[in-house]
């Protein structure tokens, strides 16, 4: 399976900006298609005016988290179904920015994952170690129990496992951290989903840049990355893209 290379604006980019970095990325990509799948989620409010940017294209476009129900009194919230409305076909969830702000459980990450896929949205479903569980030695049995609590049953999407602790930090685990993990949640995803599991695309986040790109990518069981910062600017979105197997 090709790898995903996935970009989170998060909280960036007035819809101005939003419409202008989509164009510049369908611009590149027509002349010279990378060789992997990109998915781009920019803030909700320019999703709508991101999915004209990219209709026809071969750029998905995701949303960076959803509500767990499909309507009701959530003052703020957003559905699934509302973001499928505005031209989503992915959703980020459970990124660790939302369950240190926001306080999501893994169970709560598991019903959001539910309310996606019967919305028809792809989850991006993130997981990833504090720095202090990683110093314990505890990293593979903390993510595995993330995993298995917030992975739905019949799940199709992506996981993207992201270190807590190497998101915009410019710090990375070692190759050799990296594909212990990857192994583990490959595992993992066997045992609880036996084939299509094989088939689930991990992907790894955390100061992914161009310069480094190429190493992570080239591990074991990597599916893709997940890529914060280095999203927001055109040419090193590109670049990672370009350095997929
Ligand atoms: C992220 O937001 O998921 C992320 C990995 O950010 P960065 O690439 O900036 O570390």
């Amino acid at each position: 399976m090709r790898q995903l290379i996935a970009g989170n604006w998060k909280m960036h980019t007035t819809l101005a900006e939003a419409a202008a970095l989509a164009a510049a990325l369908v611009a590149a990509v027509r002349p010279a298609p990378p060789p992997c799948d990109l998915l781009i989620c920019p803030p909700a409010t320019a999703l709508a005016a991101v999915a004209g940017v990219l209709a026809g294209g071969p750029i998905a476009l995701g949303a960076q988290d959803c509500h767990s129900a499909a309507k009701g009194a959530h003052t703020g919230d957003l559905s699934a179904p509302m973001l499928r409305d505005a031209g989503a076909a992915w959703v980020i969830l459970g990124h660790s920015e939302r369950r240190a702000d926001h306080g999501e459980t893994d169970a709560l990450v598991r019903t959001k994952a539910v309310a996606a896929a019967a919305a028809g949205l792809m989850p991006v479903l993130c997981v990833g170690e504090s720095e202090a569980v990683r110093a314990a030695g505890r990293a593979e049995a903390v993510v595995a129990a993330q995993l298995a609590a917030s992975l739905p049953n019949g799940f199709a999407g992506a996981v993207a496992y992201e270190p807590v602790w190497a998101i915009g930090s410019g710090r990375l685990p070692t190759a050799a951290e990296v594909a212990a993990m990857h192994a583990a949640l490959r595992t993992a995803l066997v045992a609880r989903r036996g084939e299509p599991g094989g088939a689930v695309r991990i992907l790894y986040g955390g100061s992914v840049k161009p310069d480094n790109a190429a190493a992570l990518l080239a591990l074991p069981e990597v599916g893709g990355a997940l890529v914060g910062g280095a999203s927001l600017a055109a040419d090193s979105f590109l670049a990672i893209a370009q350095a997929a197997k």
